[in-house]
């Protein structure tokens, strides 16, 4: 399934990033684009600006999940809301800090998922493609995103086994540092939030990742990109650490 006209694409977390990126990449190859986002304000300016369908969607909300899925026949999925509250330290994370990461990146993926899947299968086509993280292969004191992100990775290879003999393709994608919003929502605090937010590097932009996922989905159908890492030139991930610890 290589991109056609006639696709009519899902894209959540539409409102900036990497997902508004994405609908932009999307509609400039001519793919019926449904955008969806809390904000309507921002959602609005990009259907003005690309032609997209804006839809005001909180992806949390399960009824309203439940009804674009049944409207809107989507052949491809790109499953992107997402955040990270409390991404440095659990020890400080609050309740709804974690209640929100885990119901938005991980349980709400998955209710997109569900509403959305039964169309594909039935229609013999569809491409799901999963936003992840490299948070999701390798250790960072991010424990709680990290978990999430783990997560999304092995639904992701699940499904694939699952999804066997239906026609439906399912990627994920796992960027390293992307210049967006994130650290505005991450992180309440302005000094840390300067901090974290600034890498210092030359980091990857949104409208590089959208177009890796315009060729993920443009891939002839025979070929399912299975995962892609999409890291800034200067970010590297793992090794170890060696941190004495001094008893008080
Ligand atoms: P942004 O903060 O710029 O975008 C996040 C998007 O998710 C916004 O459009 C926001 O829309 C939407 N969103 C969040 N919560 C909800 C909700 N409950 N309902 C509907 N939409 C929601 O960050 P990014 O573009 O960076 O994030 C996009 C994805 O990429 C996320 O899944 C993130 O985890 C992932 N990622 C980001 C990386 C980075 O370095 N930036 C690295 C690796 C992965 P609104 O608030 O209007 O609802």
């Amino acid at each position: 399934m290589s991109l056609s006209p006639n696709d009519v694409a899902l894209v959540t977390g539409a409102s900036s990033g990497i997902g508004e990126a994405t609908v932009v990449a999307l509609r400039d190859r001519g793919i019926q684009v449904h955008a969806a986002a809390r904000r309507g304000d921002r959602l609005r300016d990009l259907a003005q600006r690309t032609g997209c369908i804006p839809h005001r969607l909180d992806v949390r909300d399960r009824a309203a999940v439940t009804r674009l899925g049944e409207t809107v026949p989507v052949d491809i999925l790109v499953n992107n809301a997402g955040l990270g509250r409390a991404i440095g330290s659990l020890s400080s994370a609050g309740i709804d800090d974690i209640e929100t990461t885990i119901d938005t990146n991980v349980t709400s993926a998955i209710h997109v998922i569900r509403a959305v899947l039964p169309g594909m299968v039935e229609r013999g086509r569809g491409h799901i493609v999963n936003m992840s993280s490299v948070l999701a292969l390798y250790p960072a004191p991010a424990a709680l995103y990290g978990a999430s992100k783990a997560a999304i990775h092995m639904l992701s290879r699940d499904l694939r086994q699952e999804l066997q003999g239906t026609g439906i393709r399912v990627s994920e994608i796992n960027p390293g540092r992307v210049s967006t919003e994130f650290y505005d929502v991450a992180i309440d605090d302005p000094d840390e939030r300067a901090r974290t937010a600034d890498s210092g590097i030359d980091e990857v932009r949104p409208a590089d990742v959208a177009d890796w996922i315009v060729h993920v989905v443009d891939a002839p159908w025979r070929v399912n990109i299975s995962q892609l890492e999409i890291v800034p030139t200067e970010q590297s991930y793992g090794g170890s650490q060696f941190v004495p610890f001094r008893p008080r």
